[in-house]
């Protein structure tokens, strides 16, 4: 079995959604055009429509047969604020805003699945098609969590699918357990005592203590974190000071952490607290920390990847499968619903060519070639995971 063939006759009629919607770009929260596209669409295709999940969030729900075992398959619809290079027809018509991690593709992949499934009616059970704002670092996936989206509408397992630049069209990837890493900010208000510069003895030099916590922050990883356990913790901000004569009273420190599990992120938290408390006391001075986990891991229950991969294998092949592709040091905030609801975040190869640079790059683009693919991935989801009895 290879594309299905009901959805690689909507190739055409997928592709003009995907330009059209990459064509209006929004940004997260500000969904209002795109989501009226697809609460339109789902409603014409025959689904019962909720709409302002999340504030701009949609879900369609179809039913079929008498079961009463669901899932979710959801996609992503927020743009980015960049400033689109390309020069083709469906580029972006406002300056400044940018489909350029390819949700554009993601939103039509799952609406093209919708339209199909809702006319074969092939699966016995309930599909939750869940359109999530505001992916890109702010909040979308918790703010539908906490409008009661899995209350609402039940789900025994959640899936999402990302286009990855890099991967060949016609390629899935996929593993069993973390996928791609949580990501926290933290920031560390350092507060000494403002003097003369030319009178050290009578201060205490917040700059000097931020400068001893940056690289005290450095022993985290490599001494406090197993060798086994991948992390990252970035300083990549210091600011302090105004003039070349005083040394100043406060300084703060800002930055960055990506861990593989919740435990590795708590683990590092309490540690930059002690490392950054401990280090200004040794200065006489204080420490503040602020740490916010903005995603968590991306972690796939092994059964539900493994249920993935094989149906990718079947769409796409099984030597088209990567199960063991490397861990993804970007986060996604889909995270945030597989800790509510087992289930399985996978990637689709965009291929090569034209706008096939990185994701965030204002050269890229989602490859349209993928579209009725992935669709078919989605669909076959359904129609393996809900099956019709005489199916
Ligand atoms: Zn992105
Ligand atoms: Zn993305």
């Amino acid at each position: 079995m290879a594309v299905i063939e009901p959805i690689a006759r909507l190739q055409e009629e997928m592709t003009r959604w995907r330009r059209d919607i990459h064509a209006h770009p929004e940004l997260g929260f500000e969904e209002t055009r795109t989501s009226d596209i697809v609460a339109g669409k789902l409603h014409a295709f025959g689904l019962e429509v909720h709409r302002g999940i999340g504030k701009t969030g949609v879900v369609g729900v179809l039913r079929s047969g008498r079961a009463e075992r669901s899932i979710g398959l959801r996609a992503d619809m927020d743009a980015l604020p960049i400033l689109e290079a390309n020069t083709f027809a469906h580029r972006s018509t406002h300056d400044g805003r940018m489909h350029a991690c390819g949700h554009d593709g993601h939103t039509t992949m799952l609406l093209g699945a919708a339209k199909y499934l809702a006319e074969a009616l092939s699966f016995d059970g309930v599909v939750n098609f869940i359109f999530q704002p505001a992916e890109e670092g702010i909040g979308g996936a918790r703010a539908m969590i906490a409008d009661g989206l899995f209350e609402r509408f039940p789900c025994d397992a959640v899936f999402g699918m990302h286009n990855r630049p890099g991967l060949p069209l016609g390629k899935f990837a996929v593993r069993a357990g973390p996928m791609m890493a949580g990501g926290a900010f933290f920031d560390i208000r350092v507060t000494g005592k403002g003097s003369h510069g030319a009178r050290p003895e009578s201060g205490v030099d917040s700059v000097l203590v931020a400068s001893h916590i940056a690289i005290a922050l450095q022993s985290i990883v490599s001494r406090n974190v197993r060798p086994l356990d991948a992390a990252v913790v970035s300083v990549t901000k210091i600011h302090s000071g105004d003039a070349y004569n005083v040394i100043p009273q406060t300084a703060q420190l800002s930055g960055t952490v990506r861990t593989f599990t919740r435990e590795v992120m708590g683990l590092i938290e309490t540690a930059m607290r002690r490392v950054s408390k401990g280090t200004a006391e040794a200065f006489g001075a204080a420490a503040e920390v602020d740490f916010h986990v903005i995603f968590a891991p991306t972690v796939n229950d092994a059964d539900e990847a493994e249920f993935v991969a094989g149906v990718c294998a079947e769409v796409a092949g099984a030597e088209n499968v990567n199960r063991n592709p490397n861990l993804i040091v970007a986060s996604e905030d889909f995270s945030f619903m597989l800790e509510q609801v087992p289930g399985c975040y996978f990637n689709i190869g965009n291929g090569a060519g034209e706008g096939a640079c990185e994701v965030h790059n204002p050269g890229y683009d989602f490859n349209d070639a993928a579209l009725a693919l992935g669709a078919s991935v989605f669909a076959r989801i359904v129609e393996k995971r809900l099956v019709k009895a005489g199916d």
